[in-house]
């Protein structure tokens, strides 16, 4: 990750990607994009460079975030997909401009439209997340087994038994957990 850009949450899949912008949603949550800047940086290094974010756009952003979240979650518990986060999803991804380009490298890259807004940003996350939703492509919508996150992931592992959205913190944080519960065992006995 470039210098300058600490604490995001960078995971291969877009969309759970940008719902980790909210972290540790089941305790005490951190906002990962708490100004326009932060999501402008977000946006940076997720391949979405845009010009410029109001404050109405980092809540549109948001809405979004949170309707992938609530979608995601539904999937992963399997419950109905909430009407109003369904909504939101396709009302961002119709309404933004960005086309898919291959690199002379053969790797896709977005190129949003002249204006580049986050409009159009957000419709790439949008149709990611309707991707992963849909069950378009190979993976398991899972949440993280760490009781203060419990964050939508999607599992792409082989065996599809991955337990924590993001192994260098959550689970690690387990690992740690479990390693000092036995500690502490063993020093009892
Ligand atoms: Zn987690």
């Amino acid at each position: 990750m470039p210098a300058g850009f600490p604490d995001f949450r960078l995971g291969s899949v877009l969309a759970t990607s940008f719902t980790a912008t909210l972290t540790e949603r089941r305790g005490d949550p951190v906002e990962r994009i708490p100004t326009p800047q932060r999501l402008i940086d977000w946006l940076a290094v997720s391949g979405l460079a845009v010009d410029s974010c109001t404050p109405a756009q980092l809540d549109l952003a948001r809405e979004l975030r949170e309707a992938i979240h609530a979608a995601a979650t539904a999937t992963a518990t399997q419950n109905a997909l909430p009407a109003s986060a369904v909504k939101i999803i396709n009302d961002r991804s119709v309404e933004g401009r960005a086309a898919a380009v291959l690199t002379a490298e053969g790797k896709r890259q977005w190129q949003l439209s002249p204006a580049a807004s986050v409009e159009d940003a957000l419709s790439v996350i949008a149709a990611d997340a309707v991707s992963i939703v849909s069950g378009e492509r190979d993976g398991r919508m899972a949440l993280c087994a760490s009781p203060t996150c419990q964050a939508a992931f999607f599992d792409t592992s082989q065996s599809r038994t991955r337990r924590w959205c993001d192994m260098n913190t959550c689970g690690n944080r387990q690992k740690k957990a479990r390693f000092n519960a036995n500690q502490r065992k063993k020093l009892a006995q």
